[in-house]
């Protein structure tokens, strides 16, 4: 166990940082985060940052150095960072499980082969192979980069092979997944963490609705029947279980074809769905990240509230800065904002969280709170 008043690091600089930072250090533990960006959300609330890219040696060796035990904040950091860290400190999640969600060929085909249901999908390595995707998947379909995509880029919804040919050339001919684009009934996603004694715990189900690929509330009870909640987050541990992973892990799920779960994505960290648990939780997600890295006890989560996560972009911008005293004279209304200087359209700021009595009321609360923001 590393107990509170030990060091640890994590590897990247973005808002899931500065909220694990934040929680650590509450926890009375020391953070030093490494990121490239020296005013960086995480940087700026950490004890320590190494200013440094994620694959400079010399700052990796540093950071192992000063920490007990290491974690970190973004699925893109090259595995090979993550094993040059393991030789020398304890490193959750492992660049293993690290490497299997950060390409989604090798994610949705290990979901697959684990039995767990996902949508039609092929690879598309190359101009060749989108013939026999096609012939996998059917119309309509989804072309995603297998790399580096994020709140919707890199993904082109196409219906016939010239828009598949299309899409693959704009994309660079980067290797791509084809996938089937399923009529979604709801989006839902379970976080949860997974201790290296195999203790699991999830929180609740979380509907998550999207614009413009954009995740942009999440209610919390999801609006599904109780088997199906249920369902998800056994479903979600057992994802954790056959990865073998280690830490807090978000599973992105899909019901379609009449009210059937389907894998959509990992996270190998805590995820955005996740930012209700904060104020609605008897333990949150970021605790939760502390607690399985540093081998404390993970304990079951108890929602407190219903809620409603809403995500503040760059765009609630607009005309001048939001309004931030009017969401904050609703009651049940909490702001967190991650400290970024630029904010540009499409760029997550903030997020409030809005607790009420029923998660319709709940999500009522956060489109009248995320509507205020906006001067006019
Ligand atoms: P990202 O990494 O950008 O989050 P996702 O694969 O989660 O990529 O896709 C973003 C969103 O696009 C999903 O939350 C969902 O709304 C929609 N989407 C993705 N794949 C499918 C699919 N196979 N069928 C229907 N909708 C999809
Ligand atoms: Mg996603």
């Amino acid at each position: 166990m590393i107990l509170p008043g030990a060091t640890l690091g994590v590897l990247g600089g973005g808002q899931l940082g500065r909220m694990f930072a934040l929680r650590a250090r509450v926890m009375g533990y020391r953070v030093v985060v490494l990121e490239a960006d020296p005013r960086s959300p995480a940087g700026q609330v950490a004890d320590e940052q190494i200013e440094a890219a994620y694959d400079d040696d010399a700052a990796l060796d540093l950071l192992a150095e000063r920490c007990a035990a290491v974690t970190t904040e973004f699925e893109n950091v090259p595995a090979g960072s993550l094993e040059r860290l393991a030789r020398r400190v304890p490193v959750h999640p492992s660049a293993a499980a690290v490497s299997v969600t950060q390409e989604r060929i090798a994610e949705k085909s290990f979901l697959r082969e684990q039995g767990f249901s996902t949508a039609a999908f092929a690879p598309v390595q190359q101009a060749d192979d989108i013939e026999r995707a096609i012939a996998a998947t059917g119309f309509p379909a989804i072309l995603k980069t297998a790399r580096l995509g994020y709140d919707g880029k890199g993904q082109a919804v196409v219906t016939s092979p010239e828009e598949v040919r299309a899409a693959f050339t704009r994309f660079g001919g980067v290797p791509c997944i084809l996938e089937r684009r399923l009529a979604l009934e709801t989006e839902i996603s379970v976080v949860l963490a997974r201790g290296s004694d195999g203790q699991v715990v999830s929180f609740p189900a979380g509907e998550n609705e999207h614009r413009d690929g954009i995740l942009h509330t999440t209610t919390v009870p999801a609006r599904i029947p109780a088997g199906l909640e249920a369902e998800a987050e056994r479903l979600a541990c057992g994802v954790a279980e056959r990865l073998g992973y280690v830490g807090v892990l978000g599973v992105e799920m899909f019901v379609a074809e009449g009210g059937r779960l389907f894998v959509n994505e990992l996270a190998p960290r805590p995820h955005n769905s996740g930012h209700f648990t904060l104020d609605a939780c008897s333990v949150d997600q970021f605790e939760l990240q502390v607690r399985a890295l540093a081998g404390l006890p993970l304990v079951r989560p108890r929602l407190l509230s219903p809620v409603c996560m809403v995500n503040i972009l760059g765009d609630s911008w607009g005309a001048g800065a939001p309004r931030w005293e009017r969401a904050l004279a609703m009651p049940g209304v909490r702001l967190h904002l991650y400290g970024k200087a630029d904010p540009r359209p499409g760029r997550k700021m903030g997020h409030l969280t809005c607790l009420a009595d029923s998660s319709d009321a709940a999500l009522a609360l956060a489109t009248a709170a995320h509507a205020a923001l906006r001067a006019s």
